[in-house]
């Protein structure tokens, strides 16, 4: 069912705690943590609890939850100190979607006015 944790993914995991992860953020519905790969003095992922395959998908079906993921992206650049940052929502492969599980990236902390990627 659209939402359900999927035992092969590794962002259900973290959900679950059965994955660690450097959580700086939760809220209801989302949780935020840091990139285990960071690119950026700042990389924080900001995830829906529930299981969706990407952004756009959280999106159609929980428009509330989508909304609630970027408050919060928001209020995790808040604490880090950063007014200047990136979100960034890969999606498919070919885009660099790695992980399967809608989440967005917020990257800060260094100039990142050069370029879109
Ligand atoms: P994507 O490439 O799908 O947009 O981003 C997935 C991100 O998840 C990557 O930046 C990768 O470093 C991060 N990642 C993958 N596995 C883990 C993990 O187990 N823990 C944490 N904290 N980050 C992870
Ligand atoms: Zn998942």
């Amino acid at each position: 069912m659209a939402g359900e944790p999927q035992s092969d993914c590794v962002f259900c995991k973290i959900v679950a705690g059965d994955i660690p992860a450097t959580v700086v953020r939760k809220s209801e519905h989302t949780l935020a943590f840091r990139d285990l790969h960071p690119q950026a003095p700042t990389h924080i992922l900001v995830i829906p609890h529930a299981h969706y395959p990407n952004a756009a998908a959280l999106a159609a079906a929980e428009p509330a939850i989508a909304g609630e993921l970027l408050a919060e992206a928001g209020a995790a650049a808040r604490e880090e100190g950063l007014t200047d940052y990136r979100l960034i929502f890969n999606t498919g492969a070919g885009a660099g979607q790695t992980v399967f599980h809608a989440h967005v990236h917020l990257l800060g902390g260094k100039t990142l006015h050069e370029g879109l990627v």
